[in-house]
């Protein structure tokens, strides 16, 4: 089963400046594949305020412009000049670039024809998000694990998910939750394992500040949840680094 993204575009006349009363990035240009997919993950709390990707550059630039100003630093600065600008692009082309459907990774299932039954696990992946209190960076490790039914997914696949929703601002809980609905609902198995371990930095440079603790959050599903072998088996991965 291949996701493909679809090119149909809804015209737009560009005569009114402000804000155009058109569906959201959401709706318009994504396929009804991935909007499926979305439909099955518990959402990340959202207004669609109808900003194209550019508009929103336009205004992230100007209000962070006046976040700058406010602090009391001097835009005229040839090394601060363009920091807005820079930010506003960062936000949304990049660290939540997961907020936009039309980024969501391509998808390939297989056909499980070699009836493969027990779990495969995907450990170590670098996952690098956002704290949606603080706006700081979340740096950790996820682990990935799932026992196959009818299909299988390419394994850079679940890379490609664990970072697509890490690139929005997360609380732990819900990215690892996003996670496992995902590939519950690609994979169509209830077998799914999520282990998130991460650092954050809203604890380690305010607050409490403490540098050297981590949080440790998991999605156990089917027999991850119900069979005491294979719940250990998934938490020993979690515990062995490579
Ligand atoms: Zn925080």
């Amino acid at each position: 089963m291949t996701m493909a993204k679809t090119t149909k575009k809804t015209p737009q006349k560009t005569s009114t400046k402000s804000v155009k009363a058109k569906p959201e990035s959401h709706a318009a240009d994504v396929s009804a594949s991935v909007k499926q997919i979305l439909e099955n993950v518990r959402p990340t709390p959202m207004i669609h305020n109808g900003l194209t990707n550019e508009e929103k550059i336009e205004r992230i630039t100007e209000k962070f412009t006046d976040i700058m100003n406010t602090l009391g630093l001097d835009l005229k600065d040839d090394s601060l000049r363009e920091t807005p600008k820079r930010v506003a692009k960062m936000y949304v082309n990049e660290v939540f670039g997961g907020l936009d459907p039309k980024k969501f990774p391509k998808m390939t299932v297989i056909d499980n024809k070699m009836n493969y039954d027990q779990m495969i696990v995907v450990q170590s992946i670098g996952c690098l998000s956002f704290c949606e209190h603080h706006f700081l960076p979340i740096d950790g490790f996820a682990t990935v694990a799932y026992i196959p039914n009818k299909k299988v997914i390419g394994l850079s696949k679940i890379n490609r998910i664990v970072q697509y929703f890490s690139r929005r601002p997360q609380v732990q809980e819900r990215l690892t939750k996003q996670i496992a609905d995902c590939l519950q609902y690609i994979l169509d198995t209830e077998h799914i394992a999520v282990h998130i371990n991460a650092k954050h930095y809203c604890v380690m440079m305010r607050g409490i500040e403490d540098t050297s603790s981590t949080t440790s959050t998991s999605d156990l599903r089917g027999h991850f949840k119900s069979r005491m072998e294979t719940r250990e088996e998934f938490l020993e991965h979690c515990r062995t680094k490579y």
